[in-house]
């Protein structure tokens, strides 16, 4: 049986964050495929160093961070998409034609599992919200079409209790606890919520690898310990979305996005 993930992402950086762990995991699974697909090259992002780009070469900047950061992962996309949309203006697009650009790929590539962003689109992001609701509505129309693949279609997400934990180590350290109502502060999903819950640790030091290439978008987190940065990326959470769980059912949390799928 086949092993292909397609993410379905907003900016470059959401997939190191959201999958990378995952990624890394089946690195060397010869049935293993990734396709990646960005909606935007990130270009009206932060610039952390002058030095690094300007906000006319942001956008190739990001998408250079991007593929190195694949590399320095260790296992680079088989298919990389670039849509170019406007960043910050993925919702001002004709929404119809977002679908079908996201289907167009999904279609040659009959993956097996899709990722992108729930309703929450993790931090309120406007792009991230488009883009996941685009990606939900071409697996349902691929899938309903009858097309191959479209088994289980996921959304990343972070567990209430963990955002918890890391608010409490914010607080402990003097800093602003992250604030879910804010514009681009994470939101935290009910911990039952969650169906998959990969353990990333043994190859969490890939991910932060993965992550420190995009320089470009170096923030707070680099200024936590090492031991701290590795925390955080060792673990990797999901909603499944589809197929939706049947009231009542005993809500299994699967280790893998494959789990169950043979
Ligand atoms: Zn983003």
């Amino acid at each position: 049986m086949g092993r292909t993930l397609a993410a379905v992402v907003a900016h470059p950086d959401d997939d190191t964050w959201g999958i990378a762990g995952t990624v890394a995991l089946h690195a060397d699974d010869p049935a293993f495929r990734f396709v990646l697909i960005h909606a935007t090259s990130g270009e009206a992002g932060m610039i952390s160093d002058p030095s690094l780009a300007t906000r006319e070469t942001l956008g190739q900047v990001r998408e250079d961070e991007d593929r190195r950061s694949w590399i320095a992962l260790g296992r680079a996309p088989d298919r990389h998409g670039w849509l170019r949309y406007p960043d910050h203006g993925v919702a001002d697009q004709p929404f119809e034609e977002v679908v079908e650009r996201i289907a167009a790929i999904l279609r040659e590539e009959r993956p097996d599992v899709v990722v992108t962003f729930g309703p929450d689109g993790v931090t309120g992001h406007p792009d991230h919200v488009t883009v996941g609701a685009a990606a939900s509505e071409a697996f349902a129309r691929l899938r309903v079409g009858g097309v191959p693949g479209f088994r289980r279609l996921l959304y990343t997400a972070i567990p209430q209790s963990l955002l918890d934990a890391w608010n409490e180590r914010l607080v402990a350290n003097g800093k602003e606890p992250m604030d879910p109502t804010q514009l681009y502060h994470p939101r935290g999903v009910p911990d039952h919520t969650i169906g998959v819950r990969v353990d990333t640790s043994s190859v969490a030091p890939r991910v932060l690898a993965a992550l420190r290439e995009h320089r470009t978008q170096a923030g707070e987190m680099l200024e936590r310990s090492e031991e701290d940065q590795l925390e955080m990326v060792s673990q990797e959470h999901a909603v499944i979305a589809w197929p939706t769980a049947t009231p009542g059912d005993p809500a299994e949390v699967l280790a893998d996005i494959f789990d169950g799928l043979d």
